[in-house]
Order: C-alpha cells, then sequence, then structure tokens
C-alpha cells in the first residue's frame, strides 16, 4: 500500500526539516497522531461532526448535460456543499480533535485566502479554543470578507508584512510564532505540505472523500472505482483525498489540474509541479518554484487558493513516479471552466475547482469511460472575480 514511511518520506520527497526548537514538539506529534487517529473514540466523533455538522457524505452527482459535452460519464464529487463551503472543514475537524486529545490550549493556524483560517476558527469556536490566523498583509486587503469571517468567529487575526505578505510569508511567520510556544500551541496545517508527518495527517482527514466515492459509485454504477479521477491542486489535499484509496489501483487513471496562471512560460505561474524543482519549504523537500540561487519564487494565479510556490511531497512523489497526470490550467481556462459549470449545471464552482473542470477538455474520452470530479469548494468568494473576468468566458460572459 502506499504510504509515507517511518522518516515521513514520499518516495525521495517529505521528511522534516524543523529548526532544532521544534525538534521534540514535531516528534511528540510524530509519535501521537497515528494511535489517536486509530482510536475508537476518535472515530467515532470524527465521523459524527463529519456527519451532522459538516453535512457529510457529499453529494456524488451525476452531471448529464457535461457528461454528454465530453463524451464520458461524469460525476462530481460535491465538496462545494460542506459546511464552509469547501472541503477544508474535514480537514480542520480531525485536527481539532487531535490537538484537544493531546492537551494542546491554543490553535495556530496559515491562510491565503482565508478559506482555511474560517475553517480554523469554525472548528475553534465550536470546540472553544483560542485562535489566532496568520494571514499576509496583502491578502488580509483582498480578502476583506474572509478576515471579518474569522473574527466574527472569535479568532485573532495577525497581518504577516515580510516577503510578498502572502501565502508563503503566512507559513513561515506561523512558524516562528509555533517555535516561541510549542508546548501549548498546535499549528493546524492547511494542507498536504510542511514537516512530516502533516502531510500524512491531512491526507487522512481528507480520504472520507475517496472513502465515499467507493460505495457511492457502488450504489450507483454497480462497481467501485472509476476510469478517471480529477482534482485541482493547490498543496494538494482534497486530490490526496480524492485519490487516497485508489492509489494502488491502477485500473484508475489520476489527472491533476493545477494554477498555470498566465502560463507555464511565463513568470506568472503556479504550476508547481511542471516549474519547480527540488528544494525545501516549509519543512519539506519537495518540488518548489525557486530562484537559481535557491529563494523561493512568488506563485501567481487568478485563484488564491492555488497560490502556493510549493506541493505536497506526496503529490511530488506521484508525478514524478508517472501515477498521477498533472496539467497546467491557465486563468482564462479556469474562468471559462467555471462559468461552463454554472451554465450547464447551475453550480457555481469556487475559482480553484474551476481549474478542474477546465482539464475535461484537455483529456480524451471513451463514452462508457466513468469520470469522477472533485468539486472542493463553492464559488460564492469568487463572483468578483468571475465578473472582472467575464471576457474569457465570451459564450456565456456576455451578460
Ligand atoms: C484551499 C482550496 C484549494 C486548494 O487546496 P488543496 O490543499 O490543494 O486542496 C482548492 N479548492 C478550494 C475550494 C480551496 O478552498
Amino acid at each position: 500500500m502506499y504510504k509515507v514511511d517511518e522518516k515521513g518520506f514520499f518516495g525521495q520527497f517529505g521528511g522534516a526539516y524543523v529548526p532544532e526548537i521544534l525538534y521534540k514538539v514535531v516528534r511528540d506529534l510524530q509519535e501521537a497522531y497515528q494511535p489517536i487517529l486509530d482510536s475508537k473514540e476518535f472515530q467515532d466523533e470524527y465521523y459524527a461532526l463529519l456527519k451532522d455538522y459538516v453535512g457529510r457524505p457529499s453529494p456524488l452527482y451525476y452531471a448529464k448535460r457535461l457528461s454528454e459535452k465530453y463524451n464520458c460519464q461524469l460525476y462530481l464529487k460535491r465538496e462545494d456543499l460542506n459546511h464552509t463551503g469547501a472541503h477544508k472543514i474535514n480537514n480542520t475537524i480531525g485536527q481539532i480533535l487531535l490537538a484537544k486529545k493531546m492537551g494542546k490550549k491554543r490553535i495556530i493556524a496559515e491562510t491565503g485566502a482565508g478559506q482555511h483560517g474560517v475553517a480554523t476558527a469554525t472548528v475553534c469556536a465550536l470546540m472553544d479554543m483560542q485562535c489566532e490566523i496568520f494571514m499576509g498583509a496583502t491578502d488580509v486587503e483582498r480578502q476583506h470578507m474572509n478576515v471579518e469571517r474569522m473574527k466574527m468567529l472569535g479568532a485573532k487575526v495577525n497581518p504577516v508584512r515580510t516577503g510578498n505578505m502572502t501565502l508563503s510569508d503566512a507559513c513561515s511567520q506561523a512558524i516562528r510564532d509555533w517555535c516561541c510556544h510549542p508546548e501549548d500551541t498546535y499549528y493546524l496545517v492547511g494542507s498536504t505540505m510542511g514537516p512530516h508527518p502533516y502531510p500524512d495527517i491531512v491526507a487522512k482527514m481528507q480520504a472520507v472523500i475517496s472513502k465515499e466515492i467507493k460505495w457511492q459509485l457502488e450504489e450507483k454504477i454497480g462497481r467501485d472505482y472509476p476510469d478517471y479521477l480529477i482534482a485541482c491542486v493547490g498543496g494538494g489535499s482534497n486530490a490526496a483525498g480524492t485519490i487516497y484509496h485508489y492509489i494502488d489501483d491502477e485500473r484508475v487513471k489520476i489527472v491533476l489540474a493545477e494554477a498555470g496562471g498566465h502560463g507555464i512560460d511565463t513568470d506568472y505561474t503556479a504550476a508547481t509541479i511542471q516549474c519547480g524543482t527540488e528544494g525545501i519549504i516549509h519543512g519539506a523537500r519537495t518540488l518548489v518554484m525557486q530562484t537559481d540561487d535557491g529563494q523561493i519564487k512568488e506563485a501567481f494565479t487568478i485563484s488564491a487558493g492555488l497560490d502556493y510556490p510549493g506541493i505536497g511531497p506526496m503529490h511530488a512523489d506521484l508525478a514524478s513516479t508517472g501515477r498521477e497526470q498533472v496539467l497546467a490550467v491557465n486563468d482564462d481556462e479556469a474562468i471559462y471552466g467555471g462559468y461552463e459549470l454554472t451554465r450547464m449545471e447551475g453550480i457555481i464552482p469556487a475559482i480553484e475547482s474551476a481549474h478542474a473542470i477546465a482539464a475535461l477538455k484537455k483529456l480524451t474520452f471513451k463514452k462508457d469511460d466513468v469520470v469522477v470530479l472533485t468539486v472542493s469548494g463553492r464559488g460564492d468568494k469568487d463572483i468578483e472575480t468571475y465578473l472582472k473576468n467575464k471576457e474569457m468566458a465570451k459564450e456565456y460572459g456576455n451578460f
């Protein structure tokens, strides 16, 4: 079975490259997480909250009109229907339970667009935990509504003014804070990134997505696997959850969409798997977009949730071995994909998820091919972006 090794590596990628002051706390977490996740107490609480609080299982919806258009049998895994509007809550619900069981009192988290910050602030309110969010000052301005949501939920939002003042800087600042409070503080990481064991923890929290796909497909088509799985990839968590129970199943092709921005041959891209080289970012060895002398480059994409210059080590490995096919989807293609899903199925997707929709155009299917595509989130937060760029989807955008 595909899994992380004892030292936290997926092939050559992963590990835990942390400052010495964090050795002990990271070590404690490495030793504590798996027994807790396996315990009946954790499992009972986690699945009860997923059901009654998050609203799971999320539907697996047969998209009839898009199936006809793309000549396949397309099913959408509707993570957009979760409480708080995306898959991120699956992870924060699980990790807050883990933090509580480890006796932690204070939660910190990084956020880019604010989606992970909101999902973290939400579970902290639910569990009555102290919550501080680190967010680049540029993002604080750009994502005003999410900042207000986090504050309303009782979190303290700390604007980060170093570097480009975006997600990557927020991660660094959260790690710095953790160094100052290693004993009482739990760092609730938002994607399959960071030092071991976070990529494994987050993948396991999101694995409920493919666990559900299995029985939902069995129910709908009488077999529990698709021919294709498609998801968008930023740090890699919704993709990891979508593929988790199928990684060893060679019958299933895996196609991921990363953010091409203006294009992979430009400086304005977030396509880390295609443009990155091996390096270390936020505690893990993985693919990183960096300059020749090893400085981390800023990622660029229309989608704040995919705006990360690294990639989860699991995906760096699966892409390099060829298990995953990774396509770069540019801003204009994603905008078009968002309008297309909206007009053809009545679902306004998050701009991140629209990257996965746009991948359909780049593939050739047979009529009987069963395709499961994860709609990672809903598009309420992106309406302005869609409107501002409607000329990129002329077919639908001339209203
Ligand atoms: C954060 C986010 C993503 C990207 O994160 P992953 O960890 O790669 O899943 C994708 N879609 C939505 C809706 C998000 O909020």
